[in-house]
């Protein structure tokens, strides 16, 4: 076929995310990729910005991923983890992660990160009801947060376009405002950004009546929603809050998991254990589909608590899929045996350094934000002074990304339309942690051009 045959196939048969029938300029079919970079079916070459959608930590093309899913493939391709049966990979990814996740005891596996956090909510419900206080079922999340696209996942997202045209939302989800230091407006000048932000969560509590309060879900730090950063002491008061009202603590580290901030997990930067936490994507660098929670020893418990007429009746067919598991399994060993960790860190700092340097003095970067591993955004604004957003005619944010992508980098920006509240133009960087110092210094350099042309 060739490429404009496969262009209309691809249009005529498949619905994609975001789908609109006028974004046809953005049709882009790739065929292969290596480290960060990808080929499309004019074999033109991109740096690949934001690592697939955020999961693709180790790079493309490792040809070891796929000797060891073929390996598992030709063993024992499945087997459910139906009622107590097993399979040898899940059992070794499940003890390798539950070593690497600091005050985790368990995990229960998934497909993809919402499925994660539907696991997790069901999770917080069954552990709350299993303890004698089954009114405990409200879920609070934030403005920006995305969790996923099913019903609850949805419902707990705070970003309004994926959920106005679904509505409604499922009941007892409730969004309060997120720690956005770069927007935040004090109303009480002593407080800090992190103060004020996690006072919210503690007056939705107290609003809603702790009795009815499950768990607190959030990303470590703001992935989809333009990657905002909160303020250092923003997490450790979160979870002192949650502790004083019996509110579980879900990290959503879907994105912050498995190295992305320069970690093996976001709330390490912090000294903070959640309750629950929720991974996927970089688990297995989307060579396979793969997520799950993880959970305390005291989750753990209750749920050993239960009589057998209440037990835990959750499952997928493909929770612990062994091929998967095979995948993820080497994944992290690549990850551990190339100290990619590290590289992130390394690299993010430099990444978050060569923007500061380019962009401090520019008069439509508003704020650069980065620092913790390979997780950077800078906001646009028509005026640094009043911090106003370019109206959402210009369209900034898209025309940015195809500015970008016709000079060989694809990456991710979030724009102005059709959202409430409306959130600026930004443009999001999470390339694969393989990158080294001259990629960072290309995408920098392509970032800076596209920007001018825009
Ligand atoms: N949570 C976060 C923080 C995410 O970034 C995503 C996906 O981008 C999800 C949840 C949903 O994951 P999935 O698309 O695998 O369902």
């Amino acid at each position: 076929m060739l490429p404009s045959e496969l262009v209309t196939a691809d249009r005529k048969y498949q619905i994609h995310s975001l789908h609109h029938p006028v974004d046809e300029q953005d049709a882009l079919i790739f065929t292969s990729g290596h480290g960060i970079r990808i080929r499309d079916t004019d074999n033109r070459e991109y740096i690949d910005g934001l690592s697939g959608l955020w999961n693709v930590n180790i790079g493309h093309g490792r040809v070891d991923m796929a000797d060891a899913v073929a390996e598992q493939m030709k063993t024992l391709a499945y087997f459910s983890g139906y009622a107590g049966s097993s399979t040898i990979p899940s059992i070794q990814l499940a003890e390798r992660l539950i070593a690497l996740a600091p005050g985790m005891a368990a995990i229960f596996f998934t497909s993809g990160g919402a499925e994660s956090n539907e696991s997790a909510f069901k999770t917080a419900r069954y552990h709350w009801r299993a303890l004698g206080k089954p009114g405990k079922t409200k879920i609070i999340s934030r403005i920006h947060g995305y969790h996923g696209v099913t019903l609850q996942a949805m419902s707990a997202t705070g970003i309004s376009a994926y959920w106005k045209m679904f509505e409604p939302r499922v009941p007892g989800f409730l969004h309060i405002p997120t720690c956005y230091p770069y927007r935040f407006q004090a109303a009480n000048p002593s407080e800090t950004p992190g103060q004020a932000a996690a006072a919210e969560l503690e007056k939705a509590i107290l609003r809603e009546g702790p009795e009815t309060v499950a768990a607190f879900i959030g990303e470590p730090i703001h992935g989809a929603g333009g990657v905002i950063y909160p303020t250092e002491d923003y997490w450790q008061q979160i979870r002192a809050i949650c502790d004083r009202y019996e509110v579980l603590l879900i990290a959503d580290e879907i994105i912050t998991g498995f190295g992305r901030t320069g970690r093996w997990f976001g709330l390490e930067h912090w000294n903070v254990t959640p309750d629950i936490l929720s991974f996927a994507k970089g688990v297995s660098s989307g060579y396979l589909p793969l997520g799950g929670i993880m959970i305390t020893q005291a989750i753990r418990d209750v749920l050993d608590s239960v009589e057998p007429a209440n037990r835990w009746m959750h499952g997928f067919t493909n929770s612990g899929h062994p091929a998967c598991c095979a995948a993820a399994l080497r994944n992290i060993q690549i990850i551990e045996e190339e100290n990619l960790v590290d590289n992130s860190r390394k690299m993010g700092d430099l990444l978050f350094h060569a923007l500061q340097q380019t962009f401090s003095d520019h008069p439509n970067v508003g704020d650069i934000r980065g620092g913790k591993g390979l997780l950077a955004a800078l906001e646009f604004v028509e005026d640094r002074g009043t911090k106003k957003n370019f109206v959402i005619e210009k369209d900034f944010g898209n025309r940015l990304r195809r500015e970008m992508r016709s000079r060989g980098v694809i990456t991710r920006t979030r724009s102005a339309a059709g959202e409430h509240p409306a959130p600026g133009d930004q443009v999001l960087f999470a390339p694969p942690l393989v990158i080294q110092e001259s990629d960072i210094h290309e995408l920098v350099a392509v970032t800076k051009d596209a920007i001018e042309t825009v």
